[in-house]
């Protein structure tokens, strides 16, 4: 008997930087099967999952291998998934079929179409009827006359939209009932938060909301059997609303209507491993090509969100005032310069005033929220005899001191080992911290204000599950006088009783090397003042406190009139003149061996082969320097920055580029590891 065969492509996953990006061929006997069919397919000596995918003209080489497997039971992931897979391996520049499995659910690669079968029928088994039926009036507040704008607009037309508003301004009702208007005419909405678990407010009011949907949540903190269950009944259509975090942006939505990116801003939308995507550049394409609204959320929207607006090609909806009357809390700048110096130590921790300030809260049985970017006792330790400090034998780091179970340990290798009794160097018994963590704050308050209840939210205080929750439950119930954190905190949580915010020691952002670093100090600072006052009442006695050597500078101007504008304008002009984005597209060249001198003539090698193209192109190909941590883990890094005028112009240059990196990296032994960053957060 005569069996037809048929040639199709498959996108598999290749080894990483193969050069092998493009779907490969095999043979099927099953005629016209669909692009986005998953298939099994043999490589090498292994069989291994794989999407069909379309299959560009030409021959087929004669000796095919043949499909073995086609998942017929899941219907076929669709054209605007694979243009959005397609578009995010080009840009990011991987290999199409690694990126493709890598955004599907791992559990999925593992099964047969038995097992899925199964799994499907269960899904469907499971699936109660809805509580309420769809279509339900919202149970929520009236909007006012900007929110319902707002919510007519991205009604009207697809498009993406900066909603601009602080913290209680009324974004998330906005959400709402743009996300109802999408149901109600029976598409699926997508809705993306920068972290899960610092937004678990979001997630109840849209559970809560809309109670006779099916709402699933898409985030790597599910069990693989979990994110399983939910990006199937995503795909499959049963699900209406998908709530995740940036790796939602490729969850497969056969009818999307929506898509929400709340905190827009912030940088958790960019992957910073694999393929460094950023999910909230993806989402805008993403609505782009799928002809649906995108709605950008923020008080603070990064510059490149923001040039846009300028430019007229997103529109924005303001939000002007907070909800109830509430206005954003009086900013004080206190000077640290006019403290007494205090020889040989780090200064006080906090200064008298502010001391004061809290204490008057606890009297009326308010809360402040105290946040400093270090966790950790101590940045360092040192010995007062010899200079001898608490180096990472490993990086090129200092060991932080952790008073808790006394030991120094290094934040970036993870290098751990108990304080010692004397210095390692010289045996003098006087080693002393120097500067200040989280954890030296906690026990200094508890000092300044004997008897306050102190509660400390950081890395380290919520490494086992449930416990952010629980001690996030404890200041909601009114157990904390005082919240002392890093950057967690002052994020996202709705915080009812605190009337005082201080940002205990911000000045560092100020003049790093980041280009990024007064953007994202900006924000987060603006970012927690909104935790401070939310309704009218608490709003006329609300602070916000800021502790600087730098009272003059203008972002702390800016800040004083939260005053988000004049901020942008000048960081704006900042990054025009110095060729930076928005105004510049970069990429980012990382290598890493065990010497900094193989990774740079690596690096340096690679230049070469297309600086004459670069220069024809206008692009920049800088020498490559160390990274501000330049060795982890006993392992030297270096990076190479690549400015282009133009997003295309660098896509063109990359594209041709990197695959030559494959067999400049066989001439070039000792090469651990080297990887490509499109649009990097930090250079
Ligand atoms: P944001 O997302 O900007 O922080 P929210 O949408 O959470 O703001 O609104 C802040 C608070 O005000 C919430 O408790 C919300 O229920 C309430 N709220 C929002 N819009 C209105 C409105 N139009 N009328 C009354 N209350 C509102
Ligand atoms: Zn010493
Ligand atoms: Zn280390």
């Amino acid at each position: 008997m005569q069996v037809d065969l048929v040639t199709v492509a498959v996108a598999v996953e290749t080894p990483q930087h193969t050069g092998l990006g493009a779907p490969l061929d095999y043979a099927s006997t099953a005629p016209g099967l669909p692009p986005g069919t998953l298939v099994r397919v043999p490589l090498g000596r292994r069989e291994v999952p794989g999407i069909v995918w379309e299959r560009p003209p030409g021959d087929a080489p004669p000796e095919l291998k043949p499909v073995r497997e086609v998942l017929a039971s899941l219907p076929p992931l669709g054209d605007s998934w694979r243009q959005l897979v397609g578009f995010a391996a080009a840009y990011y520049q991987r290999g199409l079929g690694e990126l493709a499995l890598a955004v599907l659910p791992p559990e999925l690669r593992k099964l047969d179409d038995v097992q899925l079968t199964r799994r499907i029928a269960r899904l469907h088994r499971a699936e109660a009827p809805p509580a309420a039926a769809p279509g339900d009036p919202l149970h929520g507040p009236a909007l006012n006359d900007e929110q319902r704008a707002a919510v007519e607009a991205i009604g009207a037309a697809p498009g993406t939209y900066l909603l601009h508003g602080v913290t209680g301004s009324g974004k998330t009702e906005v959400y709402l009932h743009a996300a109802e208007a999408a149901l109600a005419a029976g598409r699926q909405v997508l809705v993306m938060v920068p972290e899960i678990n610092l937004t678990p407010q979001l997630e109840a009011r849209f559970a809560e909301r809309f109670a006779g949907r099916r709402l699933v949540s898409l985030h790597s903190g599910l069990t693989p059997a979990q994110r399983l269950r939910h990006w199937m009944l995503a795909h499959l259509g049963a699900a209406d609303l998908v709530l995740g975090t940036r790796l939602a942006v490729f969850a497969s939505l056969p009818r999307l209507g929506l898509i929400v990116a709340d905190e827009e801003h912030d940088p958790s939308f960019k992957q910073q491993e694999g393929a460094r995507y950023s999910a909230r550049d993806l989402a805008v394409y993403r609505g782009h090509v799928e002809g649906v609204p995108v709605v950008l959320g923020s008080a603070t929207p990064s510059l490149e969100t923001w040039q846009r607006v300028l430019e007229g090609r997103y529109r924005r909806l303001a939000l002007p005032q907070r909800i109830g009357g509430g206005v954003l809390p009086r900013v004080r700048l206190f000077d640290m310069n006019t403290l007494p110096r205090q020889r040989g130590s780090a200064g006080p921790a906090l200064a008298p005033p502010l001391v004061q300030a809290i204490a008057e809260r606890i009297e009326r049985g308010e809360q402040s929220l105290l946040f400093l970017n270090r966790r950790g006792y101590a940045p360092v330790l040192h010995c007062t005899a010899c200079g001898w400090k608490s180096g990472c034998p490993h990086c090129s780091a200092w060991r932080v001191f952790h008073k808790g179970d006394r030991s120094l340990r290094c934040h970036h290798c993870g290098f751990t080992e108990r304080v010692p009794r004397a210095c390692p160097d010289c045996g003098n018994l006087d080693i002393a911290p120097l500067g200040r963590g989280t954890e030296r704050l906690e026990e200094q308050i508890a000092e300044l204000l004997p008897g306050a209840r102190v509660a400390r939210i950081d890395a380290d205080t919520t490494r086992t599950k449930g416990s952010l929750e629980a001690q996030l439950g404890a200041v909601h119930a009114g157990d904390v006088d005082v919240l002392v954190g890093t950057q967690m905190i002052a994020k996202g949580h709705d915080f009812r009783r605190i009337t005082l915010v201080a940002a205990v020691n911000p000045d560092s952002a100020l003049f790093a090397s980041d280009f990024r670093a007064p953007e994202r100090l900006f924000s987060l600072l603006m970012q927690a003042a909104g935790r401070a006052g939310r309704d009218a009442e608490q709003a006329a006695r609300s602070e916000m406190w800021v502790q600087t050597w730098h009272p003059r500078h203008t972002l702390y101007a800016a800040l004083r009139r939260h005053d988000y504008e004049a901020f942008a304008a000048g960081q704006l002009e900042e990054r025009l003149a110095a060729g930076l984005p928005p105004f510049a597209s970069l990429a980012l060249l990382r290598a890493e061996a065990r010497e900094a001198a193989v990774a740079q003539a690596f690096l340096r090698a690679a230049a070469e082969r297309v600086q004459a193209q670069a220069e024809s192109m206008g692009v920049t190909i800088y020498p490559p320097v160390p990274p501000p941590v330049a060795r982890v883990a006993d392992v030297d890094r270096m990076q190479m920055l690549v400015e282009s005028p133009t997003r295309g112009a660098l896509q063109r240059l990359l594209a041709g580029w990197l695959p030559q990196m494959h067999t400049l990296r066989a001439q070039h032994k000792g090469v651990l590891r080297w990887a490509v960053d499109v649009d990097p957060l930090a250079i």
